[in-house]
């Protein structure tokens, strides 16, 4: 027993180093990625359902480093939050965003709206409503073509402060959605204190509309939604039935791997050009 105890100390230890190198190599090359052009925007469709009209995209963050190659938001985003970087980050991903929109406005496509992710340091910081104001002014849109996209865990995580810069961001004139809506524990009475303007239905419940379960829990959710005046957008939209199923759901928007990946801005314009035909 005392060798299986040490082989597994020196299994996990070795596992566990492996591990913490990697994210100790990903904080560092964080704090030059920006600096060094290793950061990208993707950008992804989001549709609205009753007359299929692409009418905004969400900026998805992208990372080539130049030894571990392609490290996803999902593991490099809370590496940024733990260290802070991610105020910089965001901020950059803000101003790139709003500069693309900046040109496809000048291209005439006046009513594609932009969505932004937060993250929760960036959301707890005392200057963000300035951060935003400043950042439109820069890029010279209206406030009302960005939306920023906040989670419901962010949300829940100091109510009343959340409800206080909600509010004074949708002062601004800045769209305001709940992300990934469901997997947290919003109540209605929370929800119609919270005045965002749309609620993103998680993918999960997405996934489940071929059961009648999950269709039911959707159609509550957009119910729900009308009933406090919010819209609504589907996320991870992946086949032709999940669409089907929200249209008839009178759910307002979707968006998905079925519709559109997230876009390098070369094959996004490409597609905007084509809208611009339609
Ligand atoms: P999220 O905001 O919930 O974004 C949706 C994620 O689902 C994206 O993953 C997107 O590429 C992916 N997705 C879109 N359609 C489908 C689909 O049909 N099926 C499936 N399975 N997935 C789909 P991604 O780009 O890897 O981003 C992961 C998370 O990283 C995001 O989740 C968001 O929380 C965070 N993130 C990404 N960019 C930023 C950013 O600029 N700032 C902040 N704070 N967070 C970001
Ligand atoms: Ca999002
Ligand atoms: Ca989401
Ligand atoms: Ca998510």
């Amino acid at each position: 027993a005392k060798e299986m105890g040490r082989d597994h100390y020196c299994f996990f230890s070795a596992d566990m180093q492996a591990q913490s190198s990697r994210l100790l190599r990903i904080e560092n090359g964080l704090r030059t990625a920006i600096a060094q052009g290793e950061m990208s925007l993707h950008f992804q469709p989001q549709w609205r359902v009753h007359d299929r009209r692409m009418v905004g995209v969400e900026a998805l963050l992208r990372w080539t480093h130049p030894e571990l190659g392609v490290v996803g938001p999902a593991e490099f985003i809370p590496v940024a939050e733990s260290s802070g970087q991610i105020i910089d980050i965001g901020l950059w991903v803000l101003d790139t965003a709003l500069a693309c929109l900046r040109r496809w406005r000048d291209a005439g496509h006046t009513d594609l709206t932009v969505a932004v992710n937060l993250s929760l340091a960036q959301f707890r910081h005392p200057d963000l409503v300035e951060v935003v104001q400043k950042a439109l002014q820069r890029a010279g849109v209206p406030a009302e073509v960005l939306e920023l996209e906040l989670t419901e865990s962010i949300a829940m995580h100091e109510p009343e402060k959340a409800i206080a810069c909600v509010r004074a961001l949708a002062d601004l004139g800045v769209q305001l959605s709940l992300d990934d809506f469901g997997t947290g524990y919003s109540s209605f009475s929370y929800l119609q204190r919270l005045r965002v303007h749309r609620l993103k239905i998680d993918q999960s419940f997405v996934r489940n509309l071929d059961t009648a379960r999950g269709m039911s829990i959707v159609r509550a959710i957009v119910e729900m939604s009308r009933s406090l005046g919010l819209a609504t957008i589907a996320e991870g939209v992946e086949t032709p039935h999940q669409l089907e199923a929200l249209a008839g759901l009178s759910c307002d928007m979707v968006q998905g791997y079925h519709l559109s990946r997230p876009l390098p801005v070369p094959a996004l314009e490409a597609l905007l050009e084509q809208r611009a035909l339609a």
